[in-house]
């Protein structure tokens, strides 16, 4: 447990917020750090993007809705490409893929990473080019490598012996020589605040670099015709805030990459993976891209110092801090309840029209976020509240302690922050809840890149 946690657990015992939030001056400043660029109040209250009122977006688009800044995405993923000028940003799609912002990773010149048939679909049919495409995934169908190879896709990175037999077959049979990497298990596991470097081999992922797997499989890739072993991918978590996590895991594949090369594989790529963290609260402290990509290159040349071996071609594949940043979650606000805590304290629960179903990160990995009032100014004292969705469960909470002002009321709208990776993504249709639409805002122009689900959509599936 982090310390935050245990503070907060102490704190809300006590019906008092967390410790580490203390009610702010004024529940109308918005933390920047927490917005896109390009989110801002007006003098009456009202949430701006990009020169578009949080209340019109409303109006036109409904609620809930996912609302991009647009230029916040781009400038994101342009400072990903600048930082690492002499390396590949792949953007890692599973955080947010639609038509658009592929069209978008593509115009700011990343490439892009796919783990399924369904994503390199939605890829394609955004017309990227697949020689720029990474297909992950660890228990890849046949017919989903097929496809892959077919249109061109430029890099597979192989999970296992079986995949790697099978993909062979494909590539021979549609007479190809694929360019793959191997995807190695380092033996760190890296989130947010810590990192374990022990007893993170137990699991999915990746062929052990320890127990001679990871060998073995380069060894198998090059005495295959129809594959070109490209190098070596090491993918060691997520949310993470510092480097010392891929420092471990860069020693050891390097380590591993310099024996390839002993060995006579024709290796030239190391793909250092995702996982760059980002602020959901004013608790996360982040790096700049260009810190990272300092930090990353610098570990990477040291080692290969060391080892006395060529710097191989680096990659990254940042998701979350692309697209996270970039986006807000519009709800608007329907029961508001105060529930009586101990000790004559009490919290506001402030149920607004979505929920687990738009936002599941809470309920699945226990996630913080922050939110604000969106649709006016107020000037009531800031109250401890807990904003909850409409689900039929206890855990479908969406922001789990936040100040908002005491006058909520129904019909007010909320905006919460760093929704952009992983929630329309993991968006689910729970309680037959229509899944929200996403809306692009940029140069004072609002535009839905995915329209909201319908009943119709829902029952489209009914077998009647
Ligand atoms: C999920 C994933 C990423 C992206 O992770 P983020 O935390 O969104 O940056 C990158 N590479 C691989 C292999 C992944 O599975």
């Amino acid at each position: 447990m982090r310390a935050h946690e245990a503070g907060a657990l102490h704190a809300e015992a006590a019906g008092r917020g967390p410790t580490w939030l203390q009610p702010p001056d004024d529940t109308n400043a918005l933390v920047a750090s927490l917005w896109p660029t390009h989110v801002s109040r007006r003098a009456d209250g009202v949430l701006d993007v990009a020169g578009v009122a949080a209340t019109e977006l409303a109006t036109q688009f409904g609620t809930p809705a996912y609302v991009i800044d647009e230029d916040d995405f781009r400038a994101r993923a342009r400072s990903f490409r600048d930082a690492f000028a002499g390396a590949d940003v792949y953007y890692a799609g599973k955080a947010f893929l639609s038509v658009a912002s592929v069209q978008w990773v593509a115009e700011e010149g990343l490439c892009l990473d796919v783990c399924s048939g369904g994503e390199l679909a939605v890829a394609l049919r955004a017309g990227f080019d697949p020689a720029r495409i990474g297909f992950h995934g660890n228990n890849k169908s046949e017919s989903e490598l097929r496809r892959a190879v077919a249109v061109g896709v430029g890099r597979i990175v192989v999970d296992s012996y079986s995949e790697i037999a099978r993909l062979a077959k494909v590539a021979a049979e549609l007479g190809v020589r694929q360019p793959v990497l191997v995807r190695v298990t380092a033996g760190v596991e890296a989130h947010t605040h810590d990192y374990i470097a022990t007893a993170h081999e137990d699991q999915k992922f990746g062929l052990s670099i320890t127990d001679g797997a990871a060998f073995e499989a380069m060894e198998m890739t090059e005495g295959l015709a129809s594959l070109r072993l490209l190098g070596l991918h090491s993918h060691i978590g997520s949310q993470i805030f510092d480097t010392s996590g891929f420092e471990v895991a860069a020693r050891r594949v390097l380590a591993l990459y310099a024996r390839g090369l002993e060995a006579g594989f024709t290796l030239g790529e190391l793909d250092l993976g995702g996982g760059f963290g980002i602020a959901y609260t004013t608790q996360d402290d982040p790096a700049e891209p260009d810190e990272l990509a300092r930090n990353l290159t610098e570990i990477v040349a040291h080692e290969c110092r060391a080892l006395d071996i060529g710097v191989p071609h680096l990659s990254v594949e940042p998701g979350r801090a692309v697209a996270g940043p970039s986006t807000f979650t519009l709800y608007e606000v329907g029961t508001v309840k105060e529930v009586a805590l101990d000790a004559g304290a009490s919290r506001l629960y402030v149920a607004v029209d979505g929920g687990m179903s738009d936002n599941i990160r809470a309920a699945l990995y226990d996630a913080d976020f922050s939110c604000t009032l969106a649709s006016r100014r107020s000037d009531a004292d800031p109250v401890l509240a807990r904003v909850v969705g409409k689900h039929c469960e206890s855990g479908d909470i969406v922001v789990k302690n936040e100040f908002l002002p005491g006058d909520m009321e129904a019909g007010d709208l909320i905006a919460v922050p760093a929704t952009g990776a992983y929630c329309r993504s993991l968006a689910n249709t729970y309680n037959h809840i229509p899944r929200p639409p996403v809306v692009a805002v940029r140069h004072g122009q609002a535009r839905l890149v995915v329209r909201r689900e319908t009943e119709d959509d829902l029952l489209r599936l009914e077998v009647l």
